[in-house]
């Protein structure tokens, strides 16, 4: 018997991948009524390696697509307010900053942590519920190929699809970037492992960030998780592992050895499940993520935070103006890409700050002297009651440069001991 001969969709607009990004394209492209394909290689729920920290940027990017997500979130309890971040240096004095609660309503957290697998899921629902996404899971592209007009994809088990514009959000594999010529070097990436434990000795409303010469550039990061387990993760820059032939896994068990009061928290600490692993693409630079029929959110587009690690906020923001140019792409019938280039000046005038950062220090990080001269300037910062206000501010403040350029903001960290603010 011949073997049957695979479908072939054709849709106007194809989102790869259902992430956040993907998922925020596409619930936008269903409050304009616009029916469209979104597919992704894995069946919901999946898991997701990440730190699960929402930052106010992810409550105010949900907010801009659909405040309802935000409320079902926390009538269905999958969030744990957090209140503090404390960054250990190496010297183990934590330097605390408390975070504001959420546009200045008191008592309103402006940070939680969620799981992923359950959040993704709940984004993946709504888009189902929108009735304007076909969504088709399980289903993995494997090549695309330009077409006139549009592309057409293939998925590893025959499927065709043919699209008028691809939205690429597939995070952080290079495989379909490659085929566009857009993959993402080793050096403006960082690779990470995560496990969860259950029996940390851990504060519930509290994230920390562990730094040691061993994981230079990158950082051991602890997220308690609102069922009490915690989420352990450990990034470090994707060359330093590579040249050094570096085991995550290894270095994980040795650094938490070897810092004294994170190997006291993990006394009576049990892993649940395997470490996973992912990539990040770093947001060190202005990228190409968009083109004749094409555009590129998320992850993908290379927009992680090279210092945090955080990325959710930027994958939603830039799915939600990917959706929006999509829309106008096709109320114009206009896929071209000078057209489409829109996308690319739009997303850059909101994450260039994040560009800045990673393009002048990442570098430097990865030179021993200047990253031991940080980890020696944080050692210092950590005696000094100031650094809370001032470095909330700093984190709060929309252009730090205006903080960072006043002489009086170096004179007050460095030379004063008491509280301000
Ligand atoms: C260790 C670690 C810690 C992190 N911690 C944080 C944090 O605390 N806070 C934060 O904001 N960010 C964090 N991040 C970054 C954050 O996880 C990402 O920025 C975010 O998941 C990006 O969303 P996305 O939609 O672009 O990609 P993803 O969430 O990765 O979704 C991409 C989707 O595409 C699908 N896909 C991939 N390839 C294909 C294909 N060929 N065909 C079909 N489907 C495909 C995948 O199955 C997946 O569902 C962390 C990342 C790591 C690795």
């Amino acid at each position: 018997m011949p073997a049957p001969k695979a479908e072939t969709i054709q849709t106007e607009v194809c989102i790869v991948g259902a992430g956040p990004a993907g998922s925020a394209a596409s619930l936008t492209l269903s409050k304009k009524g616009i029916p469209h394909l979104v597919v992704d290689a894995e069946v919901f729920p999946r898991n997701k390696p990440c730190g699960d920290i929402l930052t106010t940027g992810v409550l105010r990017a949900l907010n801009q697509i659909d405040p309802e997500i935000l409320t079902e979130m926390k009538q269905k309890g999958l969030l744990n307010p957090i209140w503090h971040t404390l960054t250990y240096p190496p010297n183990g004095k934590p330097i605390n900053i408390d975070f504001l609660p959420f546009d200045g309503k008191k008592g309103e957290p402006g940070c939680f942590s969620v799981s992923r697998r359950e959040m993704d899921m709940l984004l993946v629902n709504k888009l189902l519920a929108s009735g304007f996404a076909d969504f088709r899971q399980g289903f993995r592209v494997t090549s695309l190929k330009k077409t006139d007009p549009g592309f057409e994809l293939c998925s590893d088990s025959g499927e065709v699809i043919q699209t008028k514009l691809l939205i690429i959000a597939t995070g952080s594999g290079n495989s379909l970037l490659k085929q566009l010529g857009l993959e993402i070097p080793k050096s403006e990436s960082a690779i990470g492992i995560r496990g969860h434990f259950e029996g940390l000795d851990w504060n519930l409303q509290e994230t920390g960030l562990f730094l040691h010469p061993d994981i230079m550039p990158g950082g051991l990061y602890v997220t308690p998780l609102p069922d009490g387990t915690c989420n352990v993760n450990l990034v470090m820059s994707l060359n330093k592992v590579s040249d050094a032939g570096i085991s995550l896994r290894e270095r994980f068990d040795s650094v938490v050895k070897s810092i004294d009061v994170l190997n006291r928290k993990f006394t009576n600490a049990k892993r649940i499940g395997n470490f996973e692993g992912s990539m990040l693409f770093l947001g060190t630079r202005r990228r190409i993520v968009a083109g004749d029929s094409y555009l590129v959110a998320g992850d993908s587009a290379g927009l992680i935070e090279f210092f945090s690690g955080n990325g959710i906020p930027q994958a939603i923001t830039s799915g939600r103006i990917a959706g929006e140019t999509a829309i106008s792409a096709i109320e114009n019938q206009n896929f071209s890409a000078g057209f489409l280039s829109d996308y690319e000046y739009k997303l850059y005038q909101k994450i260039k700050l994040n560009y800045a950062g990673g393009r002048i220090v990442l570098p430097l990080l990865h030179k021993p002297y200047y990253s031991k001269l940080v980890l020696k300037f944080l050692n210092f910062l950590s005696g000094r009651p100031q650094t809370n206000a001032m470095l909330r501010d700093l984190l709060y403040e929309k252009n730090p440069g205006k903080i960072l350029r006043k002489p009086g903001f170096y004179y007050k960290l460095l030379f004063k001991r008491e509280p301000v603010g």
